[in-house]
């Protein structure tokens, strides 16, 4: 069961908040003012309907989407969400902003998203590598080490496609780990797996939270929700219909539509 509670007793310090965040794409308001603050060792599960916002929501939280408005702090250092909306305009300096902004918010997709021609290894030291410039055999044995970690060092020289897809799902936690991100976002990590495979990466997740990982996790897995998050998040039109601790949000949803969402997904 989760260490939520006795998190709460010790001073924890804001890592990520956000503020109002607004998307539409076209005349489709897709996100109706969001707000959040996950502090340090959160887990932070976001639940709703396919359709409710919530992969955009995650995608705005490090820029794969760009927010019509609002504000993200990552530890109180606000980034400029007018710079980085210039995309291709941006200066060289900005957009090295941008790129080291990014760089501190993990991000772990759905479809895993490999690299298909490099090996499960290189796919874990190619950021470190290439964006951070960490020497190539220091990311190697941190790499390695993060493998180790997640149960599939012995599939460091494979290729992608020849991994299960739990395999590929836990490489590509330790790539995200390989930039010693300050937030890990995930966008239903399970949803792609077949059912034997859930445990595995599910298993990996929450030894990061144990760890004391930040995370925000779209799921649609709700027992897993139930025992390992610290907080409940519950999307439903682009606006945060319900939120609170795991006993509230199962035991006592306060809206109809929480409670409808729960009877069909538990
Ligand atoms: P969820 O992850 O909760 O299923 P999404 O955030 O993926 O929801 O999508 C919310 C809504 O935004 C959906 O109606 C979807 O079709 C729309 N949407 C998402 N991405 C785009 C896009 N790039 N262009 C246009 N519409 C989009
Ligand atoms: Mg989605």
């Amino acid at each position: 069961m989760q260490q939520g509670g006795s998190r709460r007793m010790t001073a924890t310090a804001v890592a990520l908040q956000v503020d109002d965040i607004h998307k539409s794409f076209g005349r489709l308001e897709v996100l109706r003012g969001i707000s959040l603050s996950a502090r340090d060792g959160d887990v932070i599960a976001i639940l709703g309907s396919s359709g409710s916002g919530k992969s955009t929501f995650l995608r705005c939280l490090n820029l794969l989407e760009h927010p019509d408005q609002g504000a993200i702090r990552l530890r109180g250092e606000a980034l400029d969400l007018v710079q980085s909306r210039q995309g291709g305009g941006l200066s060289a300096r900005n957009a090295r902003q941008l790129a080291a902004f990014r760089a501190r918010i993990g991000f772990v997709f759905q479809s895993f998203n490999l690299w298909p021609h490099l090996t499960v290894l290189d796919n874990v030291i190619e950021a470190p590598v290439h964006v951070k410039g960490v020497a190539r055999a220091e990311a190697r044995d941190k790499g390695l080490a993060l493998l180790e970690k997640v149960g599939i060092a012995h599939k460091r020289d494979s290729y992608p496609s020849h991994l299960s897809g739990g395999q590929q799902q836990r490489a590509a936690i330790a790539r995200a780990l390989a930039m010693d991100p300050e937030v890990i976002l995930f966008d239903e990590p399970t949803s792609a797996l077949d059912p034997e495979l859930v445990s595995e990466v599910l298993g990996v997740i929450r030894a990061l939270a144990e760890e004391g990982r930040t995370m925000l996790i779209v799921t649609h897995e709700m027992g897993f929700a139930r025992d390992v998050a610290s907080e409940i998040i519950f999307l439903h039109q682009g606006r945060i219909e319900e939120q609170g601790p795991p006993s509230e949000i199962f035991h006592h949803p306060k809206t109809e539509r929480a409670r409808q969402f729960l009877a069909k997904h538990l």
